[in-house]
């Protein structure tokens, strides 16, 4: 295992793993020099990678929209994957990221890391969130589903708000969109709701999963377009995203949603989320 400052453990570029002291990439590589290249991030649950086959529809419809070839299988990029993390003991973060090369020869990178969870803390009190005065790209000018190493707006965002743990975005219209990392739900009325695909997101992988639990749980869930002032008006907000599940918001800009706990539907969805996960095989 190959300690990469801590962080990295192992990478695999195109067809086979490599040595994290060895790494070498083709300086010509459009990846880097435009930021042409899609990227997917998975996690592990106990040597149990979540949800590959998620990811890898994903990953491979970013590759169509960019027109990158990926003609891997399923079955051999799970494989990769379960090689990658098989013999460690600990969860794992797992980017996959295919650049375009050299323009001709696209390159495939695995990146097995540490799991980047948040701490535990954040779970009973909650995170601060801001939000950004820069809007999403339009999605008649960047197809939201695209998961793109094309990340300077979400730079510009974070170096805005330094002090938040994450930024809602707004889409060209103003609606609520989603987080630089996440996607964004409120609970208004009883009623859990969430920017709808059209807003312009991303099509979260845990939104989903939360969409399922929410209606398997009885709670009402809509899809809607939302206004910002519906952030300053909803009972409660949380976040949801791959390698860290459901989070509550503590506060938004200078609104404080909760003192001392989570509110009720966001602490039964946290509940319930891993019971829900792992009873479901079509995760796995
Ligand atoms: N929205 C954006 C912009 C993201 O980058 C991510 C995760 O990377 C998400 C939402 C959450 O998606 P998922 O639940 O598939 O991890």
């Amino acid at each position: 295992m190959q300690d990469l400052g801590g962080i990295f453990m192992r990478v695999y570029i195109n067809d086979r793993w490599v040595d994290g002291d060895d790494v070498r990439v083709s300086a010509t590589d459009r990846g880097f020099m435009y930021g042409e290249g899609v990227y997917e991030s998975l996690r592990t649950y106990t040597k149990r990678i979540f949800a590959p086959r998620q990811h890898y529809e994903r990953l491979k419809r970013s590759a169509e929209i960019m027109r990158l070839p990926f003609h891997m299988s399923f079955e051999k990029f799970r494989n990769i994957l379960y090689e990658g993390i098989n013999d460690l003991e600990q969860d794992c973060t797992i980017r996959i990221m295919l650049t375009a090369g050299d323009g001709e020869k696209p390159n495939l990178f695995v990146y097995i890391m540490e799991l980047q969870s948040p701490n535990e803390d954040l779970y009973t009190y909650g995170v601060n969130v801001g939000i950004s005065r820069y809007r999403k790209i339009p999605r008649i000018s960047l197809p939201p589903i695209l998961k793109t190493n094309s990340q300077a707006h979400l730079r510009l965002a974070r170096q805005e708000k330094e002090e938040f743990y994450e930024i809602i975005f707004l889409n060209h219209e103003g609606f609520v969109a989603e987080g630089s990392m996440s996607n964004v739900f409120l609970v208004e009325n009883g009623t859990v709701v969430t920017p709808s695909l059209e807003t312009g997101i991303l099509d979260g992988i845990t939104r989903n999963v939360v969409m399922e639990l929410a209606k398997s749980l009885g709670i009402v869930l809509e899809e809607k377009t939302i206004d910002v002032d519906e952030l300053f008006n909803c009972s409660e907000i949380f976040l949801t995203r791959t390698s860290a599940e459901i989070i509550p918001v503590k506060r938004i800009e200078n609104r404080v949603l909760f003192e001392n706990e989570p509110g009720g539907i966001t602490s039964l969805l946290m509940e319930n989320f891993r019971p829900h996960i792992f009873n479901e095989q079509s995760l796995w």
